[in-house]
């Protein structure tokens, strides 16, 4: 199983490591997305999110990029959703909520 460090919820492919340690979203990294801010560990168990719940939230916010160091000069729509592309690559689950 190769674990790639994209983010399932906007495709960044620049994660420093993979956001879980396996597919079922165990042993997250905590890290959060320099494109979209979702923190894995806490935006799914401790927030509720699911990866679609929070990229519609996203998108629908503007797709704001997270960590303005890391934002490509050109950032737009079509960039964006080039870049959406990725998360087909992956097959993260997110950590479940506690009870
Ligand atoms: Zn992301």
């Amino acid at each position: 199983m190769i674990l790639l460090s994209i983010c399932p919820v906007c495709g960044y492919s620049d994660l420093f490591e993979p956001p879980y340690s396996d597919n079922s979203g165990s042993c997250p990294s905590f890290e959060v997305c320099s494109c979209c801010g979702f923190e894995f560990g806490y935006d799914d168990h401790n927030k509720n999110y699911s990866f679609s719940e929070y990229r519609d939230n996203w998108i629908t916010n503007g797709f704001p990029f997270y960590y303005q160091d890391d934002k490509p000069k050109d950032w737009n729509k079509q960039i964006m959703e080039l870049q959406l592309r990725n998360v087909t690559k992956v097959f993260y689950v997110p950590r479940l909520p506690a009870p």
